[in-house]
């Protein structure tokens, strides 16, 4: 991503602490525990209310349905699992490639009935109780949170280019999570892997795509799933990675360009293959082609670099103008656009 985003104080954070509890204390340590049915006293008294006050559908049920399999489970299983709950939310280092998380597709092959409860779970959780009273006199609204975060910066940080809705507005862009929830369990409330994103990441690239797997299909069966590392998008790393676009032209600028028209090249030294995996979740090329061609780039080109080049502006001069906001307004962007045409002979 061009820019990270950057942790900010909220209550909302500790809603994980009370997931780490029920599932590493409780559930996962089911055949240790006398009782053979799950029973509220054996959470924390503080955590009781969020599994009793909302409707027992969302988490009760399936706490219930999880404790009763996990009863049944080996060991070496049930450490798996308390893995997979410490592994999956240390996004950073599964970012790093330094980790490798736990899947569905894994809990599959331990016990499928215990996997289809802990989706069940991890979805009620985040799209349902968390908007309950009980959760969000304890740990804030998740609106709230999202508006704390965002503040009042527009653009966003997935791809660069394009809006969300800030804290000015009265509604909000969506949440997404960074590793989606449809295949990494223990992560759908992790403030680590929630991210303000534009419309067009969320809802028309980014969709399923698997965060860290390259994942290669034919005729709908899997025939290659390749680890790759991604920026983690909480990065503290100073500076953060530059990432450079280019743009060449294949044909002198003209009103009807078309992104084949152009080739684009994204750079960023030491970071090739994060900037590949952000490429592949957020159709980054493709994005950036079609912004260099539409209507609205080719007039900023005609009314505002030419002009000030005919006012005696110089290329150059005008490329470090743009630099020295390079994340504002998609000037990285225009700039490259720029010196893509400049390059042109
Ligand atoms: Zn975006």
């Amino acid at each position: 991503m061009i820019r990270p985003y950057v942790h900010i104080n909220s209550r909302f954070h500790k809603i994980q602490s009370f997931v780490n509890h029920l599932f590493l204390d409780v559930i996962f340590r089911a055949p240790y525990i006398g009782q053979d049915i799950f029973d509220i006293s054996l959470v924390l008294p503080k955590y009781a209310p969020l599994i009793n006050e909302v409707n027992h559908e969302y988490l009760l049920n399936p706490i219930k349905e999880c404790y009763s399999i996990c009863k049944t489970l080996s060991k070496e299983n049930l450490k798996a699992l308390k893995r997979g709950v410490h592994q999956n939310n240390k996004i950073r280092l599964l970012c790093n490639g330094d980790l490798a998380p736990i899947e569905y597709s894994d809990i599959d092959i331990i016990s499928s009935p215990l996997s289809t409860q802990i989706k069940i779970f991890f979805d009620k959780l985040y799209d349902e109780a968390v908007n309950k009273a009980v959760f969000y006199h304890e740990y804030g609204k998740v609106d709230d949170y999202y508006k704390s975060l965002v503040g009042k910066s527009r653009t966003c940080r997935c791809c660069g280019i394009n809006k969300v809705l800030i804290k000015f507005h009265s509604k909000r862009s969506a949440l997404d999570h960074y590793f989606p929830r449809n295949y990494f369990p223990f992560t759908s409330i992790n403030t680590n892997n929630l991210l303000p994103i534009c419309d067009t990441c969320n809802s028309k690239y980014k969709l399923g795509e698997n965060t860290i797997y390259e994942i290669i299909k034919r005729n709908s069966r899997i025939i290659s799933k390749t680890r790759k590392r991604t920026f983690y998008p909480f990065s503290k790393i100073n500076p953060y990675p530059k990432i450079d676009v280019e743009i060449t032209l294949n044909k002198a600028l003209s009103e009807d360009m078309i992104p084949n028209d152009m080739n684009i090249n994204l750079v960023s030294i030491g970071y090739e293959e994060q900037v590949q995996s952000w490429d592949r979740l957020f159709g980054i090329k493709e994005n950036y082609l079609a912004e260099c061609c539409s209507e609205e780039m080719y007039m900023y080109y005609e009314e505002q670099y030419v002009a000030d080049l005919n006012f005696g502006k110089t290329h150059n001069e005008y490329i470090e103008a743009l630099e020295r906001n390079r994340v504002g307004d998609m000037n990285f962007l225009k700039a490259a656009f720029l010196n893509g045409i400049n390059n042109y002979v």
